[in-house]
């Protein structure tokens, strides 16, 4: 639930439903889980935690693979040629 404005002051009195987006990985490497407001659009990241779901991070780190915005066959062509795309060749 989107409680708040900075993390953990419980100052937000929206209440809307946060949905985890994707993932956020940091230069260090770590791991944040992305949730947004379904009320008012409203983006945290939040770190993970040995508690969270595996499955759920793998699903969401994968989901923009499983939507890509253009023809996956193309690409995948692409890269099996050495992405010699408007390279010296
Ligand atoms: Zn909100």
């Amino acid at each position: 639930m989107h409680l708040d404005i900075r993390t953990g002051d419980r100052r937000s009195g929206c209440r809307g439903t946060m949905d985890p987006i994707g993932i956020w990985v940091k230069e260090t490497g770590e791991w944040s889980i992305l949730h947004r407001c379904r009320k008012c659009g409203f983006i945290r990241p939040n770190r993970v935690s040995g508690e969270d779901n595996e499955i759920l991070l793998f699903a969401l780190a994968a989901l923009p693979l499983s939507r890509l915005p253009f023809p996956a066959g193309k690409t995948l062509e692409l890269l099996a040629s050495g992405m010699s795309v408007g390279g010296a060749g």
